[in-house]
């Protein structure tokens, strides 16, 4: 949508005006991004001048269902999942990853949160949102779709100042996917400071995944399938766990999909 939108607007359709930060749907319904949103405050210390609704549209999505945007939105997925295929990963055990240790994933943890707060620190300091203008890897795909967008709408290829910026991003999604068969999606579960607010949200959210313990058969194809490393066996079954809520789930479902025995459900409980 946010490609196509340029095209559009040369003919008066205006279905979507604006990017993944902040948008508006038909002229009618705008968008605005809770980290984005959050980070401007922040950074200018100011109110921004935005309808409240926009930014309780989003909050109250993720709110009720959780990390659903890294998993359904967020187009950095599709570089994720070129890169680890389900018919790849299917084809050959050897592919999965090896889970992290839980000391590992404390340790992971504690150094998102660290990137998180010295992000808004220094963009308090600096009074400039940091990650939503600069160190933000969809910013890059923003830009790319912009040009792509442009070049549709006008014909032309307007090269415009690759500057440190855009290599700064280039470099750090480079660095991601050559970490992706040790450390999938590492930006995404470790660095991004959106993704954490919606990982957290998964605390809260009634969507989760109901494990049947009964039905289950301990084979593992959840483990292999799920793009977020989550070892839903160890971590879940063997510890009895009715269901899952984990701050990496991007709600994907892909779990759901490949349990042969269907031991995984979509279900909505309390937090
Ligand atoms: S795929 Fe289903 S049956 Fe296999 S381990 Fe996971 S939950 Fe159990
Ligand atoms: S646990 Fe299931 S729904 Fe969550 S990310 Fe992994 S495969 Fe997707």
């Amino acid at each position: 949508m946010f490609i196509i939108q340029y095209p559009l607007h040369s003919y008066g359709v205006y279905l979507v005006v604006g990017s993944l930060l902040s948008s508006n749907i038909l002229k009618i319904v705008s968008l605005a991004d809770l980290f984005a949103v959050m980070e401007k405050f922040i950074a200018y210390k100011t109110m921004l001048v935005i309808p409240i609704s926009a930014v309780l549209i989003t909050s109250t999505t993720y709110l009720l269902l959780g990390r659903i945007f890294c998993g359904w939105i967020c187009p950095l997925d599709i570089y994720y999942s070129v890169g680890r295929s389900r018919k790849i990963v299917k084809r050959s055990a050897s592919n999965a990853v090896k889970p992290e240790s839980d000391y590992l994933g404390r340790v992971f943890f504690i150094i998102s949160i660290a990137v998180f707060s010295t992000s808004l620190l220094v963009t308090s300091i600096l009074a400039f949102p940091l990650f939503t203008n600069y160190a933000y890897v969809l910013n890059m795909l923003s830009i790319i779709m912009v040009r792509i967008s442009r070049i549709i709408a006008f014909g032309n290829i307007v090269i415009e100042r690759l500057d440190y910026v855009s290599a700064f991003m280039i470099v750090t999604l480079i660095i991601d996917v050559a970490l992706a068969t040790r450390f999938p999606r590492f930006w995404c579960r470790r660095l991004c400071p959106a993704g954490l607010i919606y990982g957290l949200l998964n605390k809260l959210s009634p969507l989760t995944i109901k494990i049947n313990i009964d039905k289950c058969t301990k084979c593992g194809v959840c483990d292999l399938v799920c793009p977020t490393n989550i070892y839903i066996t160890s971590r879940y079954i063997e510890r009895k766990q009715q269901s899952l809520r984990d701050i990496d789930c991007i709600k994907c479902f892909k779990c759901i999909d490949d349990c042969p025995t269907k031991a995984l459900t979509i279900a909505f409980t309390k937090p």
